[in-house]
């Protein structure tokens, strides 16, 4: 008799997590939230901790939570069961996906297949979970998932949640009966309502909605105007998660600085802060529980009171950690604070290593200030440093190129002629640069895979001359899926379907189709094509509150390497956004 597949370890991570937040009472909606990967990643992601905690706090719901299996697929147990209750996935009412990342698509498509459920929307019956997704990487651009799920909420958990609960809990359960209530709350998108259709060159020509509302359906993305009501940290600790060592906590969203490449700052507008007491307060209660605290934002050095913040974490015994740093905003407080906290590593993200190409990407940044900076950080004590570029990005030259190594260089003499008591490590870390939906970029090509491969080569070569230099490159190969399944439209579902099913194998499936050459649509299409500027785009049909004229306007100051000042939310109407 076949023996029973083992039931996963639930008991020993759920003892050794640690809640900090008091759940309301269960209630009679049940919903499993997916984290389309590891625990260990899951458990890192702070969006996941912020819907988390909605639904648990929330007393008309019983919530539950799913991750991938830990091991090789091949022993992945049948069906996939919740964290908590070991409950099947294909149980609950609401199967809620939180997606952070495009990479993360094809693991959709494995919880969907280990929940017993049949991949494609149209194929699940009446009895099925209602299918549901959020989080940033399909309040971007939806469509390579539209074939999957049943409903998206376009925008942030905090402002849309609860009136999808409303409706959710107020009438029968039932698929059908959930997506007839839910669909009316502001911000959701239900792709069955909504019919595309393609040109004889295979470029989209109508996205219209069909539903029983008229109207162009147009998505309105939804978003919170001030953080500061509500806390977004750690609410579950756990050793074995990805920066579990840390209190994470979230001090903003978007950034000021509008870098051209850059989605967190175009897709988070208007940009927002937490201001120094509540960030104070939250910091106060995590240093109660780890020594670090993980300051998450898209741009860290301009958050209003970040020096003041970082110097009393450490008078209470505490280490800050921001997630990155724009070099010409760290002040000698900042470094101070950091140096005298033992800080291992700071990231500082120059992305573009010579002037005329941060001029293009909107970087607002120079030399002089990127050296100061380092300097700076490294004097106060700081022991590694992080440096982020990107190659592949519009326009760049042979000098652009070979300006990465000159600049790197640079850093390391300055800081060895400036007598840093410890100079230390530098990683460089150099990604292709991928073309983002809601950015001035959305319409450029990536840069074909052999120029990337070419490139990056070079870049090796250069740094491996320079002592105490580590180089961490994506691949191009990387880069290309993640351009696929960012621009993609509802075309890209059988591809996810052809890697969900064989994923070793990804990288020969995309070979395979490229040029037009599988049955299936081009993937270079959406990849290595610079789209037309009065192309209809997949993710149109989203309001993100940023007018397209404004970012069409954007790319072309880039062309002309013109560079835009930052935000002042208090003045500006440019974008539309405030
Ligand atoms: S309206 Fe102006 S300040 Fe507001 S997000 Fe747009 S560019 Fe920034």
């Amino acid at each position: 008799m076949p023996s029973a597949p083992p039931l996963p370890d639930r008991a020993p991570r759920a003892d050794a997590e640690r809640r900090l937040f008091t759940p309301g009472p269960r209630g009679d909606l049940s919903v499993c939230l997916a984290y389309p990967n590891r625990y260990a990643l899951g458990l890192a992601n702070l969006g996941f901790h912020a819907v988390y905690r909605l639904l648990a706090e929330d007393p008309r719901v019983t919530v539950d939570r799913a991750f991938l299996p830990e091991g090789p697929r091949s022993g992945w147990p049948r069906p996939f069961v919740s964290f908590e209750a070991r409950r099947p996935l294909g149980d609950f009412d609401i199967l809620a996906f939180s997606v952070s990342f495009e990479s993360d698509y094809v693991h959709v498509l494995d919880v969907l297949r280990g929940a017993g459920l049949p991949l494609r929307r149209s194929a699940r019956g009446a009895r099925a979970p209602l299918v549901l997704a959020g989080g940033p990487a399909t309040f971007l651009n939806p469509e390579p998932l539209a074939e999957f799920v049943d409903l998206f909420l376009i925008g942030e958990a905090e402002e849309m949640l609860p009136e999808f609960l409303e409706r959710a809990t107020d009438g029968p359960r039932g698929r059908e009966a959930l997506l007839e209530r839910a669909e009316e709350v502001e911000g959701a998108y239900r792709p069955d309502r909504y019919e595309a259709r393609y040109d004889e060159e295979g470029r989209l020509a109508v996205f219209a909605y069909r539903g029983p509302r008229g109207g162009p359906g147009r998505v309105r993305r939804r978003y919170v105007h001030t953080l500061d009501r509500y806390e977004t940290h750690s609410v579950l600790l756990a050793p074995e998660a990805v920066f579990g060592d840390k209190f994470l906590l979230e001090a903003s969203r978007g950034c000021e600085w509008g870098c051209r490449f850059c989605a967190a700052g175009f897709m988070y507008r208007p940009v927002r802060y937490r201001s120094p007491e509540r960030l104070w307060e939250s910091a106060a209660r995590g240093l109660a529980l780890r020594s670090t605290v993980g300051l998450v934002g898209a741009e860290m050095a301009g958050q209003p009171g970040i020096a003041g913040l970082c110097e009393r974490i450490v008078e209470a015994g505490g280490r800050p950690s921001p997630s990155s740093l724009k070099a010409d905003l760290i002040s000698p407080a900042l470094a101070r604070a950091l140096g005298t906290a033992g800080s291992r590593s700071v990231t500082v993200a120059p992305e573009a290593a010579s002037e005329r190409l941060r001029r293009v990407i909107n970087k607002n940044l120079t030399e002089p200030e990127i050296l100061r900076a380092t300097e700076w950080l490294v004097g106060h004590g700081v022991e590694a440093l992080k440096l982020y570029l990107m190659v592949g990005l519009p326009t760049e030259t042979d000098e652009d190129v070979e300006a990465i190594g000159a600049l790197v260089a640079r850093i390391r003499e300055r800081l060895v002629a400036g007598g840093a008591p410890k100079v230390g490590r530098i990683l460089v870390s150099i990604n292709p640069f991928v073309p983002k939906p809601w950015t001035p970029f959305q319409w450029e090509a990536m840069d074909d895979l052999g120029s990337l491969r070419r490139k990056l080569a070079r870049v090796r070569r250069q740094l491996s001359a320079i002592p105490a230099v580590q180089v961490e490159t994506e691949s191009p190969r990387e880069a290309y899926l993640q351009t696929l399944l960012s621009r993609g439209d509802r075309r890209v579902a059988p591809i996810l379907e052809r890697l969900h099913a064989a994923p070793d194998a990804w990288w020969s499936i995309l070979r395979a189709l490229r040029g037009g050459r599988g049955d299936v649509v081009d993937p270079d299409r959406f990849v290595l094509r610079t789209w037309a500027a009065d192309e209809l785009l997949p993710w149109d049909f989203i309001d993100h509150a940023v007018d397209k004229r404004y970012l069409l306007a954007e790319w072309r100051k880039a062309r002309a390497e013109i560079q835009t000042p930052p935000c002042d939310t208090h003045t500006c109407h440019a974008c539309g956004a405030c």
